[in-house]
């Protein structure tokens, strides 16, 4: 339940709290509606802009008193729909709960997961959820990465930037990644095979980026990593703007003091927010390559269980490694 909105890092029983209610699993259901289990939920930094008091933006702020809500996969136990049947697993927006009513028109926002390749339901919010389609399209439409070019990619452990390095392998690009601990780094290095993998807290990244240079950036991060890239990318080079969780989280955003870099450097700058793109074909094309092996298992960071404003909080610190997802299976 979204209690209170935070000024800085949310701190669980504090701005969440966890309510228990009774659910009538026996229910009669109105006609077009669904009753469903919750398998998987998604914890995504974006949550966090949604804990506010109101006001505009690209989502709207989250509801004190109820329920946040976030990218999940449901089974549905009980239908009044023909198009959903009873037994079929379900993706959308939905509460943080473990047991959900649907109503036909809540369910026009729904996608029923075939999973014909046998995926673990994590996936569907994870590589082949919303973090994938991110990686996909930004990389697809904004960076357009050759063979032989290089991309460095912030936060390069986390749910985006891991299939962000594999599709930037798969085109023949090379890869510095940055991340906050020894162990991501060995895991970027040892099995994503990055061409260049540092801890940004222990390294200075304007020394890595100076000494390998680079086309195009993933700023997953923003802030003052975002300053070192404008002053070290290549002429010509690219910026995916896709986060900037380093300033989510203070009421005082870093505020990068050198954008002239963008008109000096001829440099390309574009954000995007994926919930507004045409994902196209992603359902048919990235399950595939995960069931082939064409793309490495994701690595998950999985914690058990309704009530974890903890994991939220670690996500947001940096303690998660990998796809940080909620799982009530
Ligand atoms: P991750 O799984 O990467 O988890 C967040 C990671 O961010 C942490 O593990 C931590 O890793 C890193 N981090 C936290 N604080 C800081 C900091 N101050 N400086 C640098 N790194 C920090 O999350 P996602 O892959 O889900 O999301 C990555 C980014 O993409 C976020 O900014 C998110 O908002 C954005 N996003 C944007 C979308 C869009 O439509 N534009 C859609 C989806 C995500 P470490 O230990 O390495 O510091």
């Amino acid at each position: 339940i979204f209690a209170k909105a935070p000024t800085e890092f949310p701190q669980p029983g504090q701005h969440l709290k966890k309510e228990t209610k009774e659910f009538d699993l026996d229910q009669s259901l109105p006609e077009g509606s669904v009753l469903a289990k919750t398998v998987v939920l998604s914890l995504d930094p974006y949550l966090r802009g949604r804990m506010r008091d109101g006001g505009e933006s690209y989502v709207p702020a989250f509801d004190k008193g109820k329920p946040i809500q976030n990218f999940g996969v449901s089974k549905i136990v009980k239908s009044a729909n023909s198009a959903f049947k009873e037994g079929a697993h379900i993706y959308g927006t939905q509460d943080f709960s473990e047991y959900i009513v649907l109503s036909g028109d809540q369910l026009k926002g729904y996608k029923v997961l075939e999973n014909k390749e046998n995926l673990p339901w994590s996936y569907y919010v994870g590589v082949a959820g919303m973090p994938g389609q991110t990686a996909v399209y930004g990389l697809k439409q904004i960076a357009k990465l050759k063979k032989g070019e290089t991309i460095f990619v912030s936060g390069a452990s986390g749910a985006v930037g891991q299939l962000v390095i594999a599709l930037a392998h798969s085109v023949g690009a090379k890869v510095i990644a940055s991340a906050g601990s020894e162990d991501k780094v060995d895991y970027l290095k040892n099995e994503l095979k990055v061409e260049v993998a540092f801890n940004y807290k222990t390294e200075s990244t304007e020394k890595v980026l100076k000494a390998n240079p680079f086309n195009a950036y993933w700023d997953n991060v923003g802030g003052e990593t975002l300053e070192t890239v404008l002053n070290t990318i290549s002429e010509y080079g690219r910026i995916v703007a896709c986060g900037a969780i380093a300033d989510y989280n203070t009421p005082n955003p870093y505020g990068i003091k050198n954008s002239f870099q963008v008109v000096a450097k001829s440099l390309l700058m574009q954000g995007f927010i994926v919930l507004k793109t045409d994902i196209g074909d992603f359902y048919d094309v990235i399950p595939p390559k995960i069931a082939s092996g064409e793309i490495n298992p994701p690595k998950e960071h999985i914690v058990k269980g309704i009530d974890q404003g903890e994991a939220f909080l670690d996500l947001l610190k940096g303690a998660n490694f990998g796809k940080a997802v909620v799982s009530l299976e």
